[in-house]
């Protein structure tokens, strides 16, 4: 039996399950065909395909910084 189960595989989801996997076992379920949530991408064709959701990250907090943290 797993530790964890994730329920969804956007980027919180994604975020959750990678942190928790570093010191756990977990399963990672979503109700959609792939993964990624609304930062993901769907391919319209061989050639062509587009961003379903997040385009770009502005981070407005500091604490998404990675060390050395800007409080610091
Ligand atoms: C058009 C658009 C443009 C955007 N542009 C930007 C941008 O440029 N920059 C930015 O920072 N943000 C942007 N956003 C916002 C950003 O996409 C979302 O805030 C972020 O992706 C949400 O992530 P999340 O993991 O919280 O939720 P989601 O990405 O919605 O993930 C939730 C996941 O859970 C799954 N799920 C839900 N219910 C269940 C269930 N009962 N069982 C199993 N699985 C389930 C869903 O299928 C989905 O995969 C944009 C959003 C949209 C719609």
């Amino acid at each position: 039996m797993k530790d964890f189960c994730v329920i969804g595989s956007g980027i919180s989801g994604a975020t959750i399950a990678n942190s928790l996997s570093k010191k756990y076992s977990l399963d990672v379920y979503d109700k959609a065909r792939g993964v990624g949530g609304r930062s993901s991408n769907k391919k319209l064709n061989k050639n062509e395909s587009f961003d379903h959701g997040v385009q770009y990250i502005s981070p407005k907090s500091c604490l998404l910084y990675t060390s050395p943290s800007p409080r610091d």
